[in-house]
C-alpha cells in the first residue's frame, strides 16, 4: 500500500496493492507538478480522505483527467 497527504495534513491517499510501474508524464501539466503518477481508480484501489477539489482542462471538451489538490494548501493528491 502507498499512502500520501497534502502539505498541511487535512487530507491524505492511500493506494491498496501494488502500484505498478509509476508514469512521469511529459504533458504541459504534469511537468509544472513534477509528480510521478500510479493509476487505478477513485474510490477503488485509491481513496482520498478529507477535503479536496478538482482541476479538470477547461480547453478539452471530455478530459480524460482529473487532479484532485487540497482546497487549503493547494497540494496534488492525485
Ligand atoms: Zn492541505
Amino acid at each position: 500500500m502507498l499512502t500520501g497527504t497534502c502539505h498541511c495534513g487535512a487530507t491524505h491517499w492511500t493506494l491498496e496493492g501494488d502500484p505498478g510501474p509509476a508514469t512521469a508524464c511529459n504533458c504541459t501539466l504534469c511537468v509544472r507538478y513534477g509528480t510521478l503518477w500510479a493509476y487505478d481508480y477513485e474510490n477503488e484501489r485509491i481513496r482520498v480522505h478529507g477535503p479536496h477539489a478538482s482541476y479538470t482542462r477547461a480547453d478539452t471538451a471530455e478530459p480524460s483527467l482529473e487532479i484532485l489538490f487540497c482546497p487549503t494548501c493547494a497540494c496534488v493528491l492525485s
